[in-house]
């Protein structure tokens, strides 16, 4: 053999042309194939690989899909984490999302050959979700529902708002920066703690275009605090005309019992709101997506917005949400769902399993949390894997990774924010990581 290395580099043509990677050009493209010839070239290069096991090593080296992003084990007991791209879809979700990527009816009724009403199902489900709802639409998410919201009713007038829901979301997203980006004005009512339907009630005049209350959602005021429900500021507001829209943020359709505490689509528009705003991706367990129900007339006026069309969302959006609302219970409302002693027999099972593998694993008890702005301090009572506080770093860096947290020197993997059918992907993960 030549003491040169590089004699014996097989071409990029050669291999891109190869048999077995021919496929792989079809499937991710040349581009990315190339990068991974490349690579395989650079080692062969320095002696690390024998030339012989080229092919292989391009196959080895090659990503799973076309785009970046990979599936990831949530086990950080946060069931709605932004960071790990808040609530997955359910299969069904999925399902209808492959088969509305290509050409589609989202705009055309087959039966007619005409035009149809863009994402009509989707409309019809959610409507039938929150019954309470004369009509609704749906925007990219619910930042830009507020944002259509203020520019169509409160541009150049007044959005009236409780001083105690100047809500900064999370990344630097104020609500009030928002809406006053919009080009209405904000007429501050009450103070920090406490507001009376009074004060809202005083602030009304011709030039209000709304009255806004916004849940707010990943913070609570304790002590000397109040702050007007929804039925008692409806009741306040008969007979002025102005409307009243209420952020609920997380997308509950109906009252959750594992959640007393957070607002829902029904009861809110039951309750007097004329229109209710929600994120698609947290508690509703859907595509990001920005819900808007309520009056026809107002939901009408959204509609007609040349905003609007900035605004919409696309088919396969329209589709998970569909499928979401109509199909089984997606993940994230399963696992709010999920009963505190199914989750510990889960981490006791684990536990025993990594144990007799020789790995330190013992099953605690912990608590979950929302997450995603929601129910800040409402824990949801959970269990989890308790493995030595180096295996976080080793967990994130496996295939699939998975995101656990570290406490009191520990790394803890909290069953609540994965799904029973994930367990044995986990166990795999964790054994990979004790081997590393
Ligand atoms: C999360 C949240 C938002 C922002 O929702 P996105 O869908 O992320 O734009 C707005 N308002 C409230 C009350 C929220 O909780």
């Amino acid at each position: 053999m030549s003491a040169d290395p590089r004699r014996h580099v097989p071409r990029t043509d050669t291999l891109l042309a190869d048999g077995q990677i021919v496929p792989a050009v079809e499937r991710l493209g040349r581009d990315l194939v190339k990068d991974a010839v490349r690579s395989v070239q650079a080692r062969i290069r320095s002696g690390e690989l024998p030339p012989a096991d080229s092919v292989a090593a391009v196959l080895a080296g090659l990503p799973a899909t076309a785009a970046s992003l990979r599936p990831v084990l949530n086990a950080t007991g946060v069931l709605v984490h932004t960071n790990l791209g808040r609530a997955p879809l359910s299969a069904a979700a999925v399902e209808a999302v492959v088969a509305a990527a290509g050409t589609t009816d989202v705009e055309l009724d087959l039966a007619t050959g005409r035009r149809g009403l863009r994402g009509e199902a989707a409309l019809a489900a959610l409507r039938a979700a929150v019954p309470a709802a004369e009509a609704a639409v749906v925007v990219n998410n619910c930042a830009a529902a507020l944002a259509l919201v203020a520019t169509a009713l409160g541009q150049g007038r007044e959005l009236v708002i409780a001083r105690g829901e100047l809500v900064e979301i999370g990344d630097g997203f104020r609500i009030p920066e928002l809406l006053e980006s919009t080009g209405a004005r904000l007429r501050e009512v009450g103070t920090t703690n406490r507001v009376t339907v009074d004060d809202y009630v005083r602030a009304v005049g011709p030039d209000t275009g709304a009255v806004l209350k916004v849940h707010p959602s990943n913070f609570v005021v304790r002590g000397f605090t109040r702050e007007v429900p929804v039925a008692e500021l409806a009741a306040g507001l008969a007979g002025t005309g102005v409307p009243l829209v209420a952020d609920v943020g997380s997308g509950l359709p109906a009252p959750d019992p594992a959640l007393p505490v957070e607002p829902d689509l029904q009861t809110t528009l039951a309750d007097g709101a004329d229109l209710v705003l929600a994120s698609g991706d947290k508690l509703l367990g859907g595509p990001q997506a920005g819900l808007v129900l309520g009056r026809a007339e107002l939901v009408q006026r959204l509609r007609r917005h040349p905003l609007y069309r900035a605004l919409r969302v696309d088919k396969t959006t329209l589709a998970a949400l569909e499928a979401t609302l109509r199909g089984p219970l997606p993940p994230v409302r399963r696992m709010l769902a999920a009963d505190v002693a199914g989750l510990r027999a889960r981490a006791d099972a684990l536990a025993g399993r990594l144990a007799a593998a020789g790995v330190d694993a013992v099953a605690v008890d912990s608590a979950a949390r929302v997450g995603g702005g929601g129910a800040p301090e409402h824990p949801l009572p959970s269990a989890c894997v308790s493995l030595p506080e180096e295996f976080a770093e080793r967990l994130r860096g496996g295939s699939p990774p998975v995101v656990a947290y570290v406490d009191a020197g520990r790394t803890l993997l909290d069953l609540r924010s994965l799904l029973p059918e994930d367990d044995d992907t986990l166990a795999t993960a964790v054994l990979g990581a004790a081997a590393r």
